[in-house]
């Protein structure tokens, strides 16, 4: 029997936990076990109405504010978050089932990262003085947006969370996250230590619901922007009704990202960035390098290599701090996942690793490889978000590049080379948003993060989010007359 989770609401709004038993019913289970651990509402006009009008007097009073008190006000919400690590990751491991082990050092520790960095930012936005004819100037002036709403998906639900909430709120920005239905609670946390923080209350309100939650406020004049993380679908929907509006959009998006290993390679360190940037989480992650593109001569030593690392996994209780891999999110979600598998084996892939379900009542399964891909198989072209690595062979550089682009998404890419010189010609010539050298999947909060193409608009983290949460305004000064034809 599992503990129970349930949040004293579900719904933080107006700086408290608010109730309104009306909406849909959101079981939230554990899914290492399959049990409920608490039970949730989604918001009705009632919440959202509540939320849009705390979060518009909440913003104007913290835009008030100057950026070094705003920033004050993140930074403490980022010790919060650090001295609180080990009961908001025992929450969070339970809520997306994903180990201790990671959530331990990934989750809130990176969205306190993200609350440290854009709280110290916050007292630097300034404007520009720009020079013009006839000694008249222009300023301009950094403004906030108004209230943005953040979407979350449901693999890393308080670091998206903080990643929107924190560059948001430096702006001067408030902000209404709606987190994904699978993982509605830890967001719940991040609400309740902005309070004690010192944030306003409204400024940063939490409400619950499936799509149609989110849909309804994406479409609400009064949201002016909306940051989704999410699938590609969702984010076509979001960015069309956003248009409607015209609204701004960050939209971080899916992706099918390359890993390019070249045969001068250190094998061990590319061995450890495929295991990483295919099985970390369960292979829920979006810039995973799904296909792993294998110089032919090492090809055979790769997959020795990999299968034999791979006997060291533990698949298993994700409270158990030695345990590596936990479950999938859903059942529905392993379900999607073996269905690929079966393709990948009906399309003429070799299976050298996993392929099935684990029994039991939580959603485990095993990790997957598959040897012998062609770049025209379901498994090579479709996003699965799930421990399924894709590995091909190829034979010169230049036919590396055009197949690890030749793919509508452009997340991430990686290259292994001790080959300087080619290292950097291949990341020049990768059509993704975040690449690496000699490693995989790092996304420190000082880099930008973000797609190219379908994986989306737009970047989260470094200074690069502040021109996403925020707006110029080009004041002209005039020194001298004002000239008119009559
Ligand atoms: P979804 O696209 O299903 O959902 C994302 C969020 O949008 C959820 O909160 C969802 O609510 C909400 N939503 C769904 N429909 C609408 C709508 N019409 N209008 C407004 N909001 C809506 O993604 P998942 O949660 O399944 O997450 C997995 C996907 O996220 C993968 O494709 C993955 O690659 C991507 N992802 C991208 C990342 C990045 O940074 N690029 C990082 C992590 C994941 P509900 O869940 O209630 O339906």
């Amino acid at each position: 029997m599992s503990k129970s989770y349930q949040p004293s609401a579900s719904h933080f709004v107006n700086g408290q936990y608010r109730e309104d038993e009306s909406g849909k019913a959101i079981p939230v289970i554990y899914p290492a076990t399959g049990s409920e651990i608490a039970c949730v509402y989604g918001a009705t006009d009632a919440i959202l109405e509540e939320a849009i009008s705390s979060a518009n007097r909440a913003q104007k009073q913290w835009a008030a504010m100057t950026g070094t008190e705003r920033g004050r006000i993140l930074t403490r919400a980022a010790h919060i978050m650090r001295a609180r690590n080990r009961e908001l990751s025992e929450l969070e491991s339970h809520d997306t089932g994903k180990p201790l082990s990671e959530t331990l050092i990934a989750d809130a520790a990176s969205g306190a990262d993200a609350l440290e960095y854009f709280g110290g930012l916050a007292g630097t936005l300034t404007g520009e003085y720009i020079p013009v004819a006839a000694g008249d100037f222009v300023y301009t002036r950094r403004e906030p947006l108004g209230i943005c709403l953040g979407l979350g998906a449901w693999n890393y639900p308080i670091q998206i969370a903080s990643w929107k909430a924190a560059p948001a709120l430096a702006c001067g920005n408030a902000m209404i996250f709606k987190p994904s239905e699978e993982t509605p609670l830890s967001a719940l946390k991040l609400a309740e230590i902005l309070i004690e923080a010192g944030a306003p209350a409204g400024l940063f309100n939490v409400v619950q619901g499936y799509g149609d939650v989110g849909a309804a406020l994406v479409a609400d004049p009064r949201i002016a922007k909306i940051s989704l993380t999410g699938s590609v679908p969702t984010g076509q929907k979001v960015y069309a009704s956003a248009a409607a509006g015209l609204k701004h959009a960050t939209l971080e998006l899916g992706g099918k990202s390359p890993i390019i290993i070249f045969e001068d390679a250190d094998l061990e360190n590319a061995v450890s960035a495929a295991i990483n940037g295919n099985f970390y989480s369960t292979g829920q992650i979006c810039s995973n390098g799904t296909r792993v593109f294998v110089q032919e001569n090492i090809k055979d030593a790769f997959l020795a290599r990999l299968t034999e690392r791979m006997k060291n996994a533990r698949i298993g209780d994700p409270m158990d701090e030695a345990t590596t891999i936990g479950p999938m999110i859903s059942q529905k979600q392993r379900a999607i996942v073996m269905d690929y598998i079966a393709k990948g084996i009906a399309e003429g892939a070799r299976l050298v690793a996993g392929g099935h379900e684990i029994a039991g009542d939580g959603y485990f399964m095993e990790l997957t490889v598959f040897a012998d891909v062609t770049d025209d198989m379901t498994i090579a072209r479709e996003e699965i978000f799930g421990p399924v690595m894709s590995v091909l062979s190829f034979k010169n550089e230049e036919e590396a590049v055009a197949r690890a682009n030749d793919t509508t998404f452009g997340l991430a890419a990686g290259v292994f080379t001790s080959d300087l010189t080619r290292a950097h010609r291949v990341a020049a010539g990768f059509q993704a948003g975040t690449c690496y050298i000699n490693s995989y999947n790092l996304t420190p909060v000082e880099a930008p993060f973000g797609g190219m193409k379908m994986s989306g608009v737009g970047r989260e983290n470094s200074r690069a989010a502040i021109d996403h949460y925020s707006q110029l305004k080009s004041v002209y000064v005039c020194l001298g007359d004002t000239e008119a034809p009559f």
